[in-house]
């Protein structure tokens, strides 16, 4: 924790007001982590992990989260690449691919979601066509987080338009995100950074040994990629852990803390929600401990963490009080205005990795057996 430039404690991690700033810190920090194999914890040691168990990547993390050190900067190589490609990739495709991301020396980004195609993402339109030696891709992806400083990009396509269904007919393949025909353009959040992109993919060259899974079952792997986005979160269990720290003590030390009876009711509903987080995340370990896949019970999770999210977050600026709203960010003061920032972006977690609408009709027909609708 010597490497962090914060003090180590309660609340959560400072962030930069530059996002080029944010990652070329974040890619120093993981590289410090990964050189002590503090990453990849349950990858094989052959591949730059520590062949260790969900358990032990789960304590990792939760730890990192308790030191107030900030998310991976590439995470989404560690948690979606890498499972997908232990479960549907070659030898070759991950001796090549996974060691580079450890360090963060490559980051990558996931190209699913279309203009049309967010929740329905079957309907998706990119094609992928069949030439000599690989694939043509052309399309248009968009939310696509971190694209402006990918190398490499896990694209869903659709390679086979003639399948008797939408499901079937796609192909998974990696994007190198420095080809040509590959254009990023950055959109703007509510929090005034533009984390995600429109990507527009030109006739873009990718090889075949870029495909991953079999070419047309790329709707296996895609799924399998979401599984693991959604199944067990130790890393949003950290950061809300520390965020409900620092919201208790906050209200240490306000009048509209625990003084007030209304609010003493919140921050105890507050408390008890997210040691209720702790444990639905201890049910989803021990299945994987087991090892069973997180199953569909993982929207079950997902869908309570989102809406857990947004209360406490509501309660944090409940104490802040009435002069909450007016905060615009302090380009010299990285720490300034981090609850805001926070409550602003969490308002996006009922919709990544699927909105809180399908994660209920998962629950409702996966988990629970009712009739479909
Ligand atoms: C911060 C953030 C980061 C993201 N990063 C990525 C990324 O890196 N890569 C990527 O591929 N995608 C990414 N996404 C996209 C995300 O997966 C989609 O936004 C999400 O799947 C919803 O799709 P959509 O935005 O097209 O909304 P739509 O699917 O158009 O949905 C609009 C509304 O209609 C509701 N709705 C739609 N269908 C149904 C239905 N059948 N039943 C009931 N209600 C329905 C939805 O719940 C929602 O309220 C990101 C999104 C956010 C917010």
């Amino acid at each position: 924790m010597a490497n962090l430039p914060w003090e180590y404690g309660v609340g959560i991690p400072p962030r930069s007001p530059d996002l080029d700033e944010e990652v070329a810190f974040g890619r120093r920090w993981q590289a410090l982590l990964a050189a002590d194999h503090w990453v990849g914890i349950t990858w094989p040691v052959e591949l730059g992990g520590r062949g260790l168990g969900p358990t032990e990547h789960f304590v990792v993390t939760e730890e990192l989260a308790r030191a107030r050190a900030p998310e991976l900067v590439g995470r989404i190589g560690i948690n979606l690449v890498g499972p997908t490609l232990f479960a549907h990739g070659t030898d070759e495709q991950r001796q090549r691919w996974l060691p580079p991301i450890l360090g963060a020396d490559n980051l990558w980004c996931q190209l699913f979601s279309e203009p049309d195609a967010g929740s329905d993402l079957a309907s998706l339109t990119t094609r992928a066509e069949r030439v000599e030696g690989g694939y043509r891709v052309t399309g248009r992806k968009v939310w696509t987080s971190y694209a402006q400083f990918a190398d490499w990009g896990l694209c869903l396509a659709r390679s086979h338009p003639d399948a008797p269904k939408r499901q079937l007919g796609m192909t998974c393949l990696v994007v190198d995100m420095h080809a040509d025909g590959v254009e990023v353009r950055p959109l703007v959040q509510i929090t005034g950074e533009a984390e995600f992109n429109e990507v527009f993919l030109d006739d873009v060259l990718v090889p075949d040994d870029q495909v991953v899974g079999t070419p047309g079952e790329g709707w296996t792997v895609a799924n399998s990629t979401l599984s693991h986005e959604r199944g067990v979160n130790p890393r949003q269990l950290g950061i809300h852990c520390q965020l409900l720290l620092g919201l208790l003590e906050m209200a240490q030390d306000s009048e509209r803390g625990f003084c007030d009876n209304g609010m003493r009711q919140r921050l105890a509903e507050a408390y008890l929600e997210v040691k209720l987080f702790q444990l639905h995340n201890w049910r989803t370990l021990t299945r994987l401990e087991r090892g069973e896949p997180p199953g569909p019970e993982g929207s079950t999770l997902k869908l309570y963490w989102s809406e857990m999210s947004k209360r406490v977050h509501e309660t944090v600026l409940a104490v802040l009080g009435p002069s909450a709203g007016l905060w615009q960010g302090a380009a010299d003061n990285p720490g300034d205005g981090m609850w805001q920032r926070s409550w602003l972006y969490y308002q996006a977690s009922s919709i990544f990795s699927g909105t809180n609408e399908i994660q209920r009709t998962l629950v409702g027909e996966r988990v629970l057996g009712l009739p479909r609708g």
